[in-house]
């Protein structure tokens, strides 16, 4: 979020940048109203996304994301929505992260009742973070009522588990590759976004009032080329007449590092000193990338599978659902499969109960401990840095994005104390970070993959980025003859 953000500081609905029904701008030649499309979330920000489709009496939203980070953006989560859900025919999400389907409960608790599409390997993510979800909402709401925080006097959660539960209801899958009929003369086909499990980018097609079709090509989180485990993002066969990009890393260029090569000398390192690894690690996808690496280390005899632990329930739960979908490996982890599977729960310590969990602490051995949360702000890994952050021969590597004002960017930042459990607790250990990490395609990625696009869309929208990024971006695409970028703003329409 931008400190020009019109809506900083301001109830979504309220916000001057809300024109729903001005038209932003007009496809090149279109002259009739076919359809509209209305930028809801992730605008200008890099959560809460949510754009909503209409074409007559049809109408659809693309995710339905919950805002996270400062106070100001978690605000929003609380506006109505400025749609009617319950004349909603479907939600089509491109993957499970909890900034693309984390309001889905709210949508049913007001009266969404369609199908909410998602591939197949997505389903079990999904069902994860939103169950996670609904506890944390209920869990907050009854802190707050305790704490006598809240401005009201009875504080009530955003949704509650059973909202969560009603929406998994409603979950249905679509294959990749596939076009599904969503109403007479509107469809959807999904392709593979490489972002996390399942992950996609949806095209959706529809016919206009003057019988030609036209395709709206949302790229959904684009993740990275030649990572472990997950094939790499395809781009659909069929040029799209507009095109919504996402843009969070618009600005920038990974560093070109080995991670299996930092983290190891860090293990070799930690464990002559007699010290334990703690690794904070978000529970989908950076739990299981830390296990590959660790079992090509197993694999080449550096490290003993026998001293690592997968301590965090959702991780571990995570880990199955990656496990079971084989048919979205890639050849990388295939390979390693015939020697020693990251993924599989009999290689790895894979800790499910708190006992489990406690019982790390009494161990004399050096360990390699994988917990949740990535950003160290809860879970049982605050647990593992109480007792290893005093510990001079320990070391704990940051492996994730720290959000300012977490715990784990005040170690990053080379804090000599952190807060936990209302101690101060002295930092000895040694911490790393390991660069190179992340989920999300850079500004080269996204260059790549616009370009395996069949061709040029006519009109481009850069969404799910800070002002930087999907300004960078926009340079970035103009300067390979690109249509200049819309970066739409919340309230923003545009017709089909
Ligand atoms: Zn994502």
């Amino acid at each position: 979020m931008v400190a020009d953000s019109p809506w900083l500081g301001r109830r979504l609905v309220d916000c001057p940048r809300i024109r729903i029904t001005k038209l932003l701008t007009e496809l090149q030649g279109v002259n009739t109203f076919m359809g509209k499309v209305t930028f809801y979330g992730a605008c200008g920000c890099v959560t809460g996304s949510c754009t909503h489709l209409r074409w007559g009496d049809t109408q659809i939203l693309v995710d339905c994301g919950m805002y996270q980070g400062g106070a100001e953006l978690k605000k929003l989560n609380w506006d109505p929505f400025l749609f009617d859900p319950h004349e909603l025919q479907a939600v089509i999400l491109t993957h499970a992260h909890l900034d693309h389907t984390g309001l889905l409960p709210k949508l049913v608790s007001r009266g969404f009742s369609g199908p909410i599409y998602c591939t197949k390997p997505s389903k079990g993510l999904v069902s994860l973070i939103l169950l996670d979800a609904g506890k944390i909402q209920e869990e907050q709401a009854r802190y707050a009522r305790k704490k006598g925080y809240s401005q009201h006097q009875d504080p009530r959660p955003l949704y509650t588990s059973e909202d969560a539960k009603k929406a998994l209801k409603l979950v249905t899958t679509a294959p990749f590759d596939r076009d599904i009929e969503l109403a007479p003369g509107i469809r959807f086909r999904y392709s593979r976004a490489g972002h996390l499990l399942g992950a996609s980018n949806v095209s959706i097609t529809a016919k206009g009032s003057d019988g030609k079709r036209r395709t709206w090509l949302f790229s959904g989180d684009v993740g990275r080329y030649d990572v472990p485990i997950l094939k790499d993002p395809q781009a659909p066969d069929q040029v799209p007449d507009a095109l919504i990009l996402e843009s969070t890393y618009g600005d920038r260029v990974h560093r070109d590092t080995d991670p299996k090569e930092a983290l190891l000398k860090i293990i070799q390192d930690t464990f002559s000193r007699g010290g334990s690894v703690v690794i904070p690690a978000f529970a989908l996808g950076r739990s299981q990338e830390m296990l590959y690496y660790l079992a090509q280390m197993v694999r080449e005899g550096h490290v003993d599978p026998k001293s690592v632990f997968l301590d965090s329930p959702m991780a571990v739960k995570a880990t199955r659902v990656y496990d079971n979908a084989v048919g979205e490996h890639d050849e990388d982890l295939q390979e390693l499969d015939d020697h020693v599977d990251p993924l599989d729960s009999t290689v790895f310590q894979h800790c499910a109960t708190v006992n489990q969990s406690k019982a790390l602490n009494s161990r004399k051995k050096s360990s390699v401990i994988i917990s949740a949360s990535g950003m160290a702000t809860a879970g049982r890994v605050v647990h593992h840095l109480a007792h290893h952050l005093p510990d001079s021969r320990s070391s704990v590597v940051l492996v994730g994005y720290q959000a300012f004002g977490t715990r784990g960017r005040a170690l990053q930042d080379g804090a000599d104390t952190v807060s936990i459990h209302r101690r101060k607790i002295r930092v000895r250990a040694q911490i790393h970070t390991l660069h190179g990490l992340s989920a999300h395609a850079d500004r080269r990625e996204l260059l790549r993959w616009c370009e395996s696009l069949p061709g040029k869309p006519r009109r481009l929208f850069l969404n799910h980025g800070e002002e930087n990024g999907r300004k960078a971006l926009a340079a970035v695409l103009e300067e390979v003859d690109w249509p200049r970028a819309t970066l739409p703003w919340p309230g923003d329409s545009v017709s089909w």
